[in-house]
C-alpha cells in the first residue's frame, strides 16, 4: 500500500479545484439568469426568487468550500437580503430589485480565480464532464469486455489487472468511480483489502461497485464496510452495472437536499435552519401554515418537517391537506412535536405522516432521520421518473422538465432549444443483429448525450429509439451544431455485431423558444425539422429555420 502523500493530496485537491472553477462560470452565469426577472416592473417575483435563493445557498456553501472567501460571504449577506424580503415580495421597490440583479453581476468580479501553483499541478486531469472509471478485474477477457463497453457508454474507462496497477494509477489521478473485482488470483492481491484501505483515507470516498463470485452475506457484509455503493455478482448484468454507475453520478453531482419546515415557533424555526443548514440541507422556514402550499410549490422539497400544535391549525390536518395534491403523495412528512401523548401521536401519523419526533430533538438525530429520509426519497422519486433500459427521463418527465425550462427561459428572456432525435434505420439494426444489440445502441446513445450535454439540460427518451433533448441558453443553431459533433462522434461507435462490427446513426431537428415558446408548438417544430432530416437522407441534423 502507498501511503497517501502530501503531494498526492495536493493533486487531487488541485484537480478538485480546477472542476469547481469550470463549474462555477456555469454556476454564476445561471445565476444571473435566475435574478434577470427581478429587474422587470411588472412580474410576479415569487418564483425567480424560489429558484434564487436554493442557488445562492449552493453558492455559500460551494464557494467557501472552494477557498472563494468573498464570494462565499457576498451570497450569503444577498440570501439574508432576499429571504427577509421574502415575505414581502409584493411590496419590493423597482430598484432595490434591480440592485439585487447588479450585486449578482458582481459575483464574478469577487472571484480570485485558481491560484497558479494550483494549476500547474495536474493540467488536463479534468477532461470536460468525461468521466473516468477505473475498472479493476484480474480475468483479462472480462476486463477487456468491461473496458469496452465502458467506453462505447462514453465513460473514459481504464483496466487495471492488479491491485497494484490501479493503485499506481490512482496514485496519479482520481477516477470518478471504481468497478472493482474482489476475488483476485494469486498474482492480482486482495481487492477488498484495497478498497478498505483506500476509502479511510479519500475525502470524499471514490463511489464503487464491487464485483464478485461469491454472493453470500458475509461478502456483502464487508463490501458495505469497504464502502461499496453496489454489489454484482458474476456474470454480470451489463446494463444494471451501467445504470448503477450512473445513479453513483446522480449523487455524486446532487443538488444539496431542501427540507420545508412548518413551526409556529421562529426560534425552533431558525434552530432547524442552523442545524440543518451546517449539514448541507437548504430549510425554508414557514410560520403561517396557510404559506405552505405556496412554498411546497415554489420549493419542491424533498421532505418536510410539521409541527403538531399550531395555533389555527394541527400537522396532522396540514399533513392530510398536503396529501390532497397528487404531486406530494410521496413526500416524506415528519412530525416534530413536544406531544409526548401516544394516541395523538397515532392520530397524527395515521394522517399521512411518516415519522413522530419528539422535542426537544437531539442535533445530531435530527440530521441523521432528515438525510436519510430525503436521500431516498430523492433515489425514488429519480427511479419512478426514469426509463430503466438507459436511466434516462421518461416521456412524462422529460415532458414537464421541458415545459419547465422553456417558461424559465422566456422568464430570463434567454433562448432554450429542443431537440428530437431518431436513429436511424433502427428496424434493419434489430433485424439484422438482435433486439440486444439493438437495446445495446439505445444505451450507448442514452450515454453519450448524458455525458456529453451540461448538467442542467435535459435528456429523456422520449419513445423506443427516439430522444428528446433541451438545451438551457442555446439558439437553434448553436445547439444544432452541438447536436452534430455529437452526431459525427456517434456515427463513429463500432457495435459489435452478429458477424462483423457496425454502425449506427441518428437523425435529429432542432427548434427553440424564440418563434414559439408553447411545449406543443415547439416539439410540433422540432419533429417537422426531424422529419425534414429523415427525408433528405439521415444521418443529419437540421433546425427549423433550415427549410422556412
Ligand atoms: P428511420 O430511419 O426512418 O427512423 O427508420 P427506423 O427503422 O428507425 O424506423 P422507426 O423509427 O419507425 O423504427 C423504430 C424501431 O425501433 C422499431 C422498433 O422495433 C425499434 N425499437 C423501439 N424501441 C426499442 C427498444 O427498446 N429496443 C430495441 N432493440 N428496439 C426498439
Ligand atoms: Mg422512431
Ligand atoms: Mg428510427
Amino acid at each position: 500500500m502507498t501511503p497517501s502523500t502530501a503531494s498526492e493530496i495536493q493533486a487531487e485537491m488541485a484537480a478538485l479545484n480546477l472542476a469547481y472553477q469550470a463549474r462555477l462560470t456555469d454556476d454564476l452565469l445561471a445565476l444571473q439568469a435566475q435574478a434577470a426577472p427581478l429587474a422587470q416592473p411588472d412580474v410576479d417575483v415569487a418564483a425567480p426568487l424560489a429558484r434564487l435563493l436554493p442557488a445562492l445557498h449552493q453558492l455559500i456553501g460551494s464557494a467557501g468550500t472552494f477557498g472563494e472567501v468573498a464570494l462565499s460571504e457576498a451570497a450569503r449577506a444577498l440570501e439574508l437580503q432576499l429571504r427577509s424580503r421574502q415575505r414581502q415580495a409584493a411590496a419590493w421597490p423597482l430598484d432595490e430589485r434591480k440592485a439585487v440583479v447588479e450585486t449578482v453581476r458582481g459575483f464574478s468580479r469577487l472571484r480570485t480565480g485558481q491560484d497558479p501553483h494550483t494549476a500547474s499541478v495536474a493540467p488536463g486531469v479534468i477532461s470536460g464532464q468525461v468521466r473516468r472509471v477505473d475498472v479493476l478485474e484480474d480475468d483479462p477477457s472480462i476486463l477487456s469486455m468491461l473496458v469496452s463497453s465502458l467506453r462505447s457508454f462514453g465513460y473514459a474507462a481504464e483496466g487495471h489487472a492488479s491491485v497494484a496497477a490501479l493503485e499506481r494509477s490512482l496514485a496519479r489521478r482520481r477516477p470518478d468511480a471504481m468497478i472493482v473485482d474482489v476475488h483476485l488470483g494469486a498474482e492480482g492481491g486482495n481487492g477488498l483489502a484495497l478498497l478498505e484501505a483506500l476509502q479511510d483515507r479519500r475525502h470524499p470516498p471514490i463511489p464503487t461497485l464491487v464485483i464478485t463470485t461469491r454472493d453470500d452475506f458475509e461478502h456483502r457484509l464487508r463490501a458495505v464496510r469497504a464502502g461499496a455503493v453496489g454489489f454484482f455478482s458474476k456474470p454480470v448484468d451489463l446494463p444494471q452495472l451501467e445504470n448503477r454507475l450512473e445513479l453513483c453520478f446522480d449523487d455524486y453531482r446532487g443538488e444539496p437536499f431542501r427540507v420545508v419546515a412548518v413551526d409556529d415557533d421562529p426560534l425552533l424555526l431558525a434552530r432547524y435552519q442552523l442545524v440543518l443548514g451546517r449539514a448541507g440541507v437548504g430549510v425554508y422556514a414557514v410560520s403561517d401554515p396557510a404559506q405552505l402550499h405556496e412554498t411546497l410549490n415554489a420549493v419542491v422539497p424533498d421532505l418536510l418537517l410539521l409541527d403538531v400544535q399550531m395555533p389555527g391549525c394541527t400537522g396532522a390536518e396540514l399533513a392530510q391537506m398536503v396529501r390532497f395534491d397528487e404531486r406530494w403523495i410521496g413526500l416524506p412528512i415528519i412530525y416534530v412535536s413536544a406531544e409526548a401523548d401516544v394516541g395523538l401521536q397515532t392520530a397524527a401519523m395515521v394522517r399521512g405522516g411518516d415519522e413522530f419526533m419528539i422535542k426537544p430533538i437531539d442535533d445530531s438525530i435530527l440530521v441523521a432521520t432528515v438525510l436519510s429520509r430525503a436521500r431516498r426519497s430523492r433515489a425514488l422519486a429519480n427511479a419512478l421518473a426514469r426509463d430503466s433500459l438507459t436511466g434516462l427521463l421518461k416521456h412524462g418527465a422529460a415532458k414537464e422538465q421541458l415545459s419547465q425550462a422553456l417558461s424559465r427561459a422566456v422568464r430570463a428572456g434567454q433562448p432554450c432549444s429542443i431537440a428530437m432525435i431518431d436513429l436511424d434505420h433502427f428496424k434493419q439494426v434489430n433485424d439484422t443483429h438482435g433486439h440486444a444489440t439493438g437495446d445495446k445502441v439505445i444505451r450507448a446513445l442514452a450515454s453519450l448525450l448524458k455525458n456529453s450535454l451540461r448538467k442542467d439540460d435535459i435528456v429523456g427518451r422520449y419513445g423506443g429509439e427516439e430522444f428528446l433533448v433541451v438545451m438551457n441558453n442555446l439558439t437553434a443553431p448553436a445547439a444544432a451544431a452541438k447536436l452534430d459533433r455529437l452526431r459525427t462522434q456517434f456515427s463513429a461507435l463500432e457495435f459489435q455485431g452478429a458477424e462483423a462490427p457496425f454502425q449506427v446513426s441518428f437523425s435529429a431537428g432542432v427548434s427553440d423558444s424564440r418563434s414559439v415558446s408553447d411545449v406543443a408548438d415547439v416539439l410540433i417544430e422540432a419533429d417537422a425539422a426531424l422529419y425534414r432530416a429523415k427525408d433528405a437522407g439521415r444521418n443529419r441534423v437540421m433546425t427549423a429555420d433550415d427549410f422556412t
